[in-house]
């Protein structure tokens, strides 16, 4: 007996979670063959809609694991027999994240800055305005989405699947597995072409978050990649994502002691402006001669503690 007994006729009948697990396999083997550059088939404009397509059924092939109800947008109005006609709206990827997090458990990074977002925002670009990105953006965005998805499956899609799905899970990573190198070739040339510009910029350039190349011009209106062109329009925004990149689980960036935005990331690592325990994406300040520590009264980080108190709580003391 498996341990999801409660799948619907379960043992009579499996299909219930075999068809849309196959449906979302072949969606995500189809967007990785658009995009290798040796299968002579790549076309990159199909790519992004069938790897967003496959996110989609796949979340929700997870959420039919624990229970077939979750994945109908209203369950106010859920009937099995609508359920098996197909007659029914369902969840989105956010919501299916938001459900996976708050009824199933699963821990999965927050929808907003993952990989997933930025795939479903490439995905409606070209879907509803037919606008064409280029390779290499297309790229950038899909690299980290299918490693999102390949620890999804492994983690949560596998464990509860049954022998012969197991099967199908393991083909279908395998060919992710061998053509997701070939996905890097065209950005590692571009940043070959980029580099010497690079390296004489006056302001820090760091990994980019969606490409992973050293390309990311930290500006004060934000940032600017320089090989998957990506742009950031506010150097809070820009922290944030780079926070939880670097250090996941949804640690949102620190607020920092000099210019007070919440801009403050440990270990950013720099392509030549000279590096420090940590980096204000907003003032650009490195804190390379000051020790930071974090005050066990506001919990923000500060120089100058005393017993493990910040000074501008101590003056609130003083003052209060
Ligand atoms: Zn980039
Ligand atoms: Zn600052
Ligand atoms: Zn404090």
């Amino acid at each position: 007996m498996s341990k999801f007994n409660h799948r619907i006729f379960a043992d009579e009948d499996p299909s219930n979670v075999h068809v849309p697990l196959k449906t979302g396999l072949e969606y995500a083997v189809s967007a990785i063959r658009y995009l290798d550059r040796e299968n002579e088939n790549a076309d990159e404009k199909f790519a992004i809609l069938h790897l967003y397509a496959a996110i989609e059924v796949l979340l929700k092939v997870r959420l039919i694991q624990e229970h077939w109800t979750l994945v109908i947008a209203d369950s106010r109005n859920a009937s099995l027999a609508k359920y098996h006609a197909g007659d029914f709206k369902s969840v989105g990827a956010e919501e299916a994240v938001r459900r996976l997090n708050d009824i199933c458990k699963l821990g999965l990074p927050g929808y907003r800055n993952s990989p997933l977002k930025r795939a479903e925002e490439m995905r409606n670009r070209q879907q509803h305005f037919g606008l064409n990105e280029s390779p290499i953006a297309i790229r950038a965005v899909s690299i980290p989405a299918y490693n999102y998805l390949i620890q999804f499956i492994e983690e949560h899609l596998s464990p509860g699947s049954y022998q012969y799905e197991r099967e199908l899970i393991d083909a279908a990573l395998s060919e992710i597995r061998d053509r997701l190198p070939h996905l890097s070739d065209l950005i590692e040339q571009r940043y070959r072409q980029v580099e010497p510009e690079l390296g004489s910029s006056p302001n820090p350039v760091i990994r980019c978050t969606r490409c992973q190349m050293m390309a990311l011009e930290v500006l004060s209106t934000g940032g600017r990649c320089s090989v998957c062109l990506g742009q950031w329009s506010n150097t809070q925004e820009l922290a944030e994502e780079y926070a939880l990149e670097v250090r996941g689980h949804n640690i949102p960036a620190d607020r920092c002691p000099t210019c007070r935005s919440i801009s403050l990331v440990a270990n950013v690592e720099m392509k030549s402006h000279p590096g420090g325990p940590w980096f204000c994406f907003t003032c650009t300040d490195t804190w390379r001669h000051i020790v930071l520590s974090r005050c066990c009264r506001c919990g923000h980080l500060a120089s100058g503690c005393t017993a493990g108190i910040c000074p501008s709580c101590v003056e609130e003391f003083v003052q209060g």
